[in-house]
């Protein structure tokens, strides 16, 4: 900048370009587009570049906000960017899906009096141009040069970021992944329109070029044991298995033809391609009039993708409280409004009613009421006794949580567990009961956010470099 006198803060944030709702909901395409270069420009410069900087305290991994920014106002994305990724190896995803409202930008000290600067968008812009010209990123110059072998368990974001510090810190690091594609929920979970899975492969193909070896279509705990990657020579072991294994209301004829899971629903979507069938082998049942229970992201996903595909008329979002509790972005329930998703609030399903060929053609729900706050601070739902009516379906997505799924703890029944499943960890090292075996995100916290998954694989680095250089 050229003039001494500052220019006013501008009280708003550089509003995002996005594709209008009535035409988004006839694609699959991204939602939000992105800021140009002179959008990203006038942005960063509402930073007031603190001494004391508040957003930074809110980012689970510590990234350097004010230093990004300031490269970016300046017009220096290239440095912006390398600011940015020795922080964070996942910056496109981040810009683009992390709750920023709830962390850095709820801390930003612009908030106080006007809108927070928008830190996410241009963390997006920055990762984006850098993805465009995919001829740069921090090289780390100490990329394997240890004979040390280090193993990961599943391949999510706490993986990514945790193989991602190991090589950069020197040594052989393996990923194993169940699936046959890598990225964990951000790839089968979360839908292209909100964050593309070609996003997500180019930034793993940054970390693949440091070095990392990635292999797929191994389940951990069946084709392949914690004691034969130890016999590999590995000297520590993290896992990031996540929560991926749904949970189901268990009330009367659950098991009725159209009653999906979120996570066979979004997986059959995102990863199998199934609203390109028959191009793609995977197919999806027809229907007309979809209700998703659940009112948390997975539900927002699941009604917002059933809006994109052919024929589904009505869409219903059927949750037990009131909008206020609902645990979905506030960005997401609105667009899932602007979009034409209908919301049904304070209601429970009791039963499932199906038709002659065990086709689900209905639920019975009861309304409920809120009462006193429960220990996270919500209120507590309760039914209303004798308010139940038929509400009229023919598919039904249950998205109403996940848990870690079993299959590796009880083949290392040595690894202790809390009584929801997930792993118990020392926090201050993240090292699991078992000796030289760490994990963390969902399968330690239960099901969490990318940035806390990526900031517990960072914490779990350099923990287990500090193990096998000691141990
Ligand atoms: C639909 C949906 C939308 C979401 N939206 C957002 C959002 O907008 N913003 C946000 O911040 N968070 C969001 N989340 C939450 C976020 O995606 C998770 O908190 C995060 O992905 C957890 O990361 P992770 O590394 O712990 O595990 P995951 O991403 O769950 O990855 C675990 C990986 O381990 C693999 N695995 C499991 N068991 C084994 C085994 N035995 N052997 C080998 N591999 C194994 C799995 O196949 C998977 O690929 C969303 C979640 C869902 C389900
Ligand atoms: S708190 Fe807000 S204004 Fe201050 S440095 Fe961080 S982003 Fe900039």
């Amino acid at each position: 900048m050229t003039d001494k006198k500052k220019p006013k803060t501008k009280p708003e944030k550089m509003p995002m370009p996005e594709q209008p709702a009535e035409q988004r909901i006839t694609n699959f395409d991204e939602v939000a587009i992105g800021y140009d270069e002179e959008m990203v420009l006038v942005e960063a410069q509402r930073c007031l570049q603190c001494k004391k900087p508040s957003c930074v305290a809110g980012c689970p991994v510590g990234i350097n906000i004010p230093e990004f920014i300031k490269f970016a106002a300046e017009g220096d994305f290239e440095s912006g960017y390398n600011s940015l990724k020795k922080y964070n190896a996942l910056p496109a995803v981040c810009g683009r899906v992390c709750p920023q409202e709830n962390q850095c930008e709820k801390a930003c000290v612009l908030g106080k009096k006007f809108e927070p600067v928008a830190i996410g968008r241009i963390e997006r812009f920055l990762a984006d141009w850098n993805l465009k010209k995919h001829d740069m990123h921090p090289k780390g110059e100490n990329m394997v040069k240890s004979d040390t072998k280090v193993a990961v368990v599943g391949c999510g974001p706490s993986s990514i970021t945790c193989a991602g510090e190991m090589v950069l810190a020197g040594y052989q690091v393996s990923v194993y992944e169940a699936l046959h594609a890598l990225g964990g929920v951000m790839i089968y979970g979360i839908p292209d329109f909100r964050l593309p899975n070609a996003v997500v492969q180019a930034e793993l193909d940054v970390i693949r070029d440091w070095g990392v070896n990635f292999e797929t279509n191994v389940l951990v705990g069946n084709t392949l044991s914690l004691k034969d990657i130890i016999g590999m020579g590995n000297k520590a072991i993290f896992l990031g298995t996540g929560a991926g294994l749904p949970y189901f209301l268990n009330i009367p004829n659950e098991h009725g033809i159209g009653i999906y899971s979120s996570n066979e629903f979004l997986t059959r979507i995102n990863l199998m391609r199934a609203n390109r069938f028959p191009e793609y082998d995977t197919p999806i049942l027809p229907a007309k009039r979809v209700t998703v229970i659940g009112g948390g992201n997975t539900a927002m996903d699941s009604a917002r993708i059933s809006k994109r595909l052919a024929g589904r008329e009505n869409v219903t979002i059927a949750y037990r409280r009131s909008r206020v509790e609902m645990p979905a972005r506030a960005e997401e329930v609105v667009h899932a409004e602007e979009e034409g998703v209908t919301f049904m609030n304070l209601v429970s399903p009791k039963r499932y009613i199906l038709d002659n060929d065990n086709r689900v053609c209905a639920m019975e729900l009861i309304r409920m009421e809120l009462g006193e706050p429960d220990e996270r601070g919500r209120r507590r739902p309760y039914p209303i006794e004798g308010s139940e009516f038929i509400h009229e379906t023919d598919f039904v997505i249950v998205a109403i949580g996940q848990g870690p799924n079993p299959l590796l703890m009880n083949a290392n029944p040595d690894i202790e567990t809390t009584k929801w499943g997930t792993i118990v960890v020392n926090e201050q090292t993240m090292m699991t009961s078992m000796r030289g075996v760490f994990a963390g995100g969902d399968i330690v916290s239960g099901g969490a956010t990318i940035i806390s998954a990526m900031g517990a694989g960072k914490k779990a680095a350099a923990a287990m470099r500090d193990f096998v250089e000691n141990a």
